[in-house]
């Protein structure tokens, strides 16, 4: 049985695996789908504390893991199918095997959200993206108009990873400003290959009869008016949704998903804390996910020394 399982391996994660590992606790690290969590799909990381010239995201992260290893963290690449927090210790299915813990660490993060239009469905991965650092570079998109949609930072990041390669990058957004920080707002406008297409939302991914991204069809949301954009790839940037669909029911969470604390990390279920993107939907910051994983650990030691007692 394991003292403390850690689900997901993001900033929250890996950093909880470090205090939890210094405080002799053998943390097991469950990756989840994307090992190293949202940031590895970053570039250049410009406001984690320490780093004063940046540093890419993945390598960040694979000095996370690095240095939990080094106190004894374990990781294993494996997704929770399901998990009973209703008995003790909780059990957890992971791929297929169960495992047996007696404290739980939710560090699950969020995924990208969609636009919710069929076309945009029937063609991800098939110039539709939610990735740019992961997709960007592909042959399909080189010298061809893009479209990034959303208007806070990482659509800002997008866009500006995607002047790499397409030859003009159409920034729609459903507003007449951006979100983003101004910095990031800044850059991204300043941009000669960066055009904004305000007050506009996409309502049609084209051509899901030619199976690939042809252009996208706009709505302008002040005037009414229908427009088409050609393009050879939408990149959508609009936001993220907490990875806790697993622990509805179980633990309490706000209407989207969002895990919602009782004390500190701590959960309405004992033994159980939360970190990260999974629970703020206000910071969501790198270096705030890390201090929420920080502060869980702590949450976890004390929980369990006070239950030894
Ligand atoms: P975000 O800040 O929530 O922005 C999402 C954007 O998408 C908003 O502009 C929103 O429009 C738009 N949007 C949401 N739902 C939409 C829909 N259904 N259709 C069309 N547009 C929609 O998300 P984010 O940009 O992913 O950033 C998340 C967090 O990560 C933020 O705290 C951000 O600061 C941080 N981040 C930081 C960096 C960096 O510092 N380098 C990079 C990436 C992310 P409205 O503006 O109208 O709401």
């Amino acid at each position: 049985m394991e003292k403390v399982v850690i689900i997901g391996s993001g900033c929250a994660g890996l950093t909880a695996a470090l205090y939890c590992a210094r405080a002799n606790l053998k943390p097991l690290v469950l990756t989840g789908n994307q090992p190293g969590g949202l940031l590895t799909t970053t570039t250049i990381v410009e406001n984690y504390p320490g780093f004063p010239e940046g540093i890419d995201g993945y390598e960040l992260m694979t000095r996370m893991q690095k240095q939990a290893e080094r106190f004894g963290a374990t990781i294993k690449s494996g997704t929770v199918e399901s998990a009973d927090l209703t008995r003790e210790p909780f059990l957890l299915t992971v791929d297929g095997e169960t495992l047996q813990t007696e404290t739980l660490i939710i560090a699950s993060g969020a995924g990208h959200r969609h636009l919710g239009l069929e076309s945009e469905h029937l063609l991800e991965n098939k110039g539709v993206t939610y990735c740019a650092t992961c997709d960007g570079a592909l042959p399909i998109f080189r010298n061809q108009p893009l479209v990034v949609v959303g208007g806070g930072d990482s659509a800002c990041e997008e866009a500006m990873y995607l002047t790499r390669f397409g030859s003009e990058v159409l920034l729609v957004h459903r507003r007449d400003g951006l979100r983003a920080s101004k910095i990031m707002a800044e850059r991204t406008l300043a941009h000669a290959k960066i055009k904004p297409v305000w007050d506009s939302v996409v309502t049609e991914v084209l051509d899901a009869k030619q199976d690939k991204v042809t252009g996208v069809r706009l709505k302008n949301l002040k005037t009414g008016n229908e427009t088409v954009l050609d393009c050879a790839g939408v990149f959508v940037a609009i936001g993220h949704v907490p990875n806790t669909q697993i622990f509805r029911g179980a633990i309490n969470m706000d209407e989207t998903g969002y895990i919602i604390p009782v004390r500190g990390t701590a959960t309405n279920v004992p033994g159980v804390f939360v970190a990260g993107d999974c629970s703020d939907h206000v910071y969501r910051q790198a270096v705030t996910a890390a201090g929420l994983g920080c502060a869980a650990a702590i949450d976890v030691e004390r929980y369990l020394a006070a239950r030894n007692e």
